[in-house]
């Protein structure tokens, strides 16, 4: 339900709202409005007929059911696009932020060399997967400090159990949870526990709305900052690694607030491929790329085929600008 306050509603009322829907065993989210203040209850669905009663404590305006299964994430809930704001990013903004970097980190050399190269073309996030084949989540604390420190690069690497996300997260600016881990509730909701923006990769097999249902588990726990990412789907096609889907990108900005980006690098599977869907994820609104780059994906430890090196990584940023420009956005 939303709980949708009068304009100039003192804080007393706002505050004896918010204990009645704790008393009725809902959990209140605040949205302090400039106008006024919208509350969402979340709770069992059952029994959410009660909270209309919550029309007849002062300060409330209306009560009014949210129809989407998921709630916080929803455009009801949230009619104002949301910006997740890090570190100098921006997300969800005018400007379009690009993360750029190796699949996995392979040695202090090539991560910080990789991350001048990006910089250099203009990204703003370093990414680097920790916990792929052959690297160190602990060698990365270090390297990743480290990169960060010479490039002024934020910094976002993925996260795949519980109980490794309090490590993660002091080093890294944004974590990422993959593909594979979107329906990993658990770790949804321990990265919904922690004060860092999440990068919430679209199940290869999920659909929108359980796309949308994950990010409410972060949501939940009272983490706002959530981005999702459009990573591609498996289909019948064979002829790429997975098949990007655009369409998500203007229905999620149809049901959702929350900012999202693409990556065409894990999205077709090959780097011939990534600038054409860079361009059109640009064109159909994203609000930022993922790109997989290598200094030499030859030898890479993991995606090489899928990764740019230096020089088409530089060409892909000259050539996407016109297209950011087009949508309304600035590089
Ligand atoms: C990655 O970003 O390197 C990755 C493994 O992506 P995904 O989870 O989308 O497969
Ligand atoms: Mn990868």
């Amino acid at each position: 339900m939303i709980i949708v306050m009068k304009a100039g509603a003192p804080d007393a009322e706002l505050q004896s709202v918010l204990r009645t829907i704790e008393e009725l065993g809902y959990t209140p989210h605040v949205i302090h409005g400039t106008q006024r203040n919208v509350i969402g209850a979340v709770g069992d669905e059952r029994g959410k007929a009660r909270l209309r009663s919550l029309e007849a404590l002062p300060g409330v305006e209306s009560v009014v059911p949210i129809l989407q299964p998921f709630k916080l994430a929803s455009r009801e809930f949230k009619p104002t696009k949301t910006v997740v704001r890090f570190r100098d990013v921006e997300i969800g903004g005018d400007r379009l932020p690009v993360i750029a970097g190796p699949c996995s980190v392979e040695s202090e050399d090539q991560i910080l060399e990789t991350a001048k190269v990006v910089k250099e073309a203009g990204a703003t996030i370093l990414r680097g997967g920790a916990f792929k084949p052959r690297t160190s989540p602990y060698a990365f604390q270090g390297l990743g400090e480290e990169a960060r420190e010479e490039t002024g690069l934020a910094i976002v690497t993925e996260v795949m159990k519980p109980e490794d996300v309090d490590l993660v997260a002091g080093t890294a600016d944004m974590l990422q949870i993959g593909a594979r881990n979107m329906q990993n509730f658990a770790l949804l909701k321990r990265v919904g526990e922690v004060k860092k923006p999440v990068l919430l990769k679209r199940g290869i097999s999920s659909t929108i709305q359980e796309f949308l249902m994950a990010a409410e588990y972060i949501l939940s726990e009272g983490n706002y900052d959530v981005v999702l990412c459009e990573r591609g789907i498996r289909t019948f096609e064979t002829a790429t690694r997975f098949t990007m889907d655009l369409n998500a990108i203007p229905v999620i900005q149809k049901l959702s607030h929350l900012p999202i980006i693409v990556d065409p690098s894990h999205g077709t599977g090959h780097w011939e491929y990534v600038a054409a869907l860079a361009k059109a994820g640009i064109a159909c609104g994203a609000d930022g790329l993922m790109i997989e780059v290598h200094m030499r994906p030859e030898i890479a430890f993991s995606d090489g085929v899928q990764s740019l090196k230096p020089e088409t990584f530089r060409q892909l940023m000259r050539d996407i600008a016109p297209f950011a420009q087009a949508a309304g956005r600035r590089m």
